[in-house]
């Protein structure tokens, strides 16, 4: 555990730091107010307490009891709001984190893991950074504060009882190494059990299809059987310590009470002081194991929090951030590139591949099927830089600073188009805010009239607001592929790839959708993926891979 890890953690509270800082005073006020119970014991017990119930002083124990009970609620609603606003915050960051991360850090990592993680591993922040944290710290200062009164009330046995701490804080501190590294281990199961359901879910009509229920069934029995073991391990450490404390705690206690009445019988203690003593010594004990506890837990999040703060501090494989600039548009040249993806060095998908495609031309790209026609389009987009090579788009060579200023003039229709799953409309323009201008409408209904589309969206249920679960699922493969048509459209690019736009397509939607693409695209720069003879025939050049 080194200082970094404690602190970065504890920075996530800086933006919030007014709300610590109220929340904080109030929990001191309670702190100190419980601290007086005991000795509110003593006073009756050792019959000093008036005898009438009227007395202005039982008035003003009451007052006091209520204003105690007012700010504990309270305390209890600044923490948690706050651990909400901490979490949320921190939510934010790691969605934005992601989402900037490279197309090659999704191929070596599942989205369903990432997922799991972002809403998992964050609560266990929340839970930590505050209700505990608040707690430890209130426990703490109970703890010294007990120490302190118990020392008023006895030397000598206070003396007895602090030969306990070493023991206790070696003990903690051995336990939550083990802690640590156990949790790390226990987050990583876990969000390893999300990926397998997340694979079950969205292969249910597979599953079905080949009986395939119990095998999967079993597969996500023994990856959640692989957490539990994990959680067990964690589970262990904690019960043996406490165990141990518990063992300490009753064991101090007999040696107090022993002590104490015989100090009774030498006159040197009062029944109210041993009472008010025995009283402390509880409270110092709780507040020692919840603080201990709390000592526990913040090891685990530690260990289960790493690999957040590892995927929000590591750029190195993130795109590079902001606003797209002006670009010049003209011929595209691919001059030597070779390429092969990072997670699978060993296959070149291109070797010292040279070709131009040349502005205001309709190129169409053919070949067989893994021949890298898609990877193409990729090294185009950005996606994946050339691992050798340079791509140059009217003279200027795509680089990781420059390529969002591309991607900003080029349209892309994949070969399995992405979809959100929100409404059509959402799909078609994400970035507007809804509902549309009249104007804005009417371009959006224009375009998905030339993709073909409009007529099924307006049979959908609610038309263009009609939300499409699941990515899209209750869409045919055409219906997708024409509204991915739509949204490029509606992007008015200076260059479009079409990957097997209309692989999808039945013949007639095909040869309808063809005809308007032409027509919408004479004069732009085309790229066409296909093996379509229609598209072959209508091109101005064709590149085969
Ligand atoms: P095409 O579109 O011509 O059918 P692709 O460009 O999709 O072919 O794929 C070219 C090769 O690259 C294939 O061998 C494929 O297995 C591999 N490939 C595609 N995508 C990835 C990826 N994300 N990571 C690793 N290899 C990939
Ligand atoms: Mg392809």
């Amino acid at each position: 555990m080194s200082i970094l890890e404690h602190s970065q953690r504890l920075k996530l509270l800086l933006p919030f730091k007014n709300e610590v800082a109220v929340a904080l005073v109030i929990m001191f006020l309670t702190a100190a107010a419980q601290l007086l119970i005991p000795k509110l014991v003593n006073f009756y017990v050792d019959g000093h307490a008036p005898s009438s119930l009227l007395d202005p002083f039982h008035f003003f124990v009451i007052v006091s009891i209520i204003i105690f009970s007012i700010f504990s609620a309270l305390r209890f609603y600044l923490f948690e709001c706050l651990g909400l606003k901490v979490v949320t915050d921190f939510r934010l960051r790691l969605h934005d984190a992601l989402l900037f991360k490279n197309t090659s850090y999704y191929d070596s990592n599942n989205v369903a893991e990432l997922a799991s993680r972002i809403n998992s591993d964050t609560q266990i922040l929340q839970d930590i950074l505050t209700t505990s944290a608040a707690l430890a710290i209130r426990s703490a200062v109970v703890f010294f504060g007990c120490i302190l009164m118990m020392f008023t009330l006895s030397t000598i046995m206070s003396v007895v009882l602090l030969i306990c701490i070493p023991i206790f804080i070696v003990a903690t501190n051995l336990l939550s190494k083990k802690i640590e590294s156990l949790s790390e281990a226990e987050q990583l199961a876990l969000a390893k059990t999300n990926k397998v359901a997340f694979d079950n879910l969205n292969c249910h009509m597979l599953i079905k299809l080949y009986n395939w229920f119990t095998s999967n069934q079993k597969r996500y029995q023994k990856i959640n059987l692989q957490y539990v073991t994990c959680a067990k391990k964690t589970l262990h450490a904690i019960t043996f310590f406490q165990g141990f404390f518990n063992f300490l705690i009753f064991s101090s206690l007999i040696v107090m009470l022993m002590l104490g009445t015989h100090l009774i019988q030498q006159n040197a203690l009062s029944v109210g002081e041993l009472t008010s003593y025995a009283l402390y010594l509880g409270m110092a004990f709780t507040s020692l194991n919840s603080l201990s506890g709390f000592w526990a837990d913040w090891s685990h999040c530690l260990g289960a929090t790493n690999y957040l703060f590892d995927l929000l501090n590591n750029n190195d494989n993130s795109e590079v951030r902001g606003d797209p600039q002006k670009v010049s548009f003209g011929d595209i040249k691919l001059d030597n590139v070779s390429f092969y993806y990072p997670s699978n060095p060993e296959r070149k998908v291109f070797e010292n591949l040279s070709l131009t495609i040349r502005r205001g031309e309709k190129t169409v790209l053919t070949g067989p099927s893994g021949n890298g026609k898609s990877t193409l389009a990729k090294l185009l987009l950005g996606y994946y830089l050339p691992t050798d090579g340079t791509i140059t788009i009217d003279g200027h060579s795509l680089n990781k600073e420059n390529i969002a200023s591309y991607r900003s003039i080029i349209a892309y229709v994949e070969q399995e188009p992405m979809l959100f799953s929100s409404t059509i409309i959402e799909n078609l323009l994400p970035d507007v805010t809804i509902p549309l201008a009249g104007e804005q409408m009417q371009k959006v209904v224009e375009a998905c009239k030339k993709a073909n589309a409009h007529e099924f969206i307006q049979q959908l249920p609610n038309g263009y607001d009609t939300e499409i679960s699941d990515r899209g699922n209750q869409l045919s493969g055409g219906q997708k592929q024409r509204i991915a048509i739509a949204r490029a459209l509606l992007q008015e690019p200076e260059l479009v790839i079409l990957d097997e736009f209309t692989s999808a397509l039945d013949k007639e939607n095909q040869q309808h959708i063809e005809q308007a693409m032409d027509h919408l695209l004479a004069g732009k720069t085309v790229l066409t993926i296909s093996h379509k003879e229609s598209q072959i025939d209508n091109a101005d050049r064709l590149v085969l891979l």
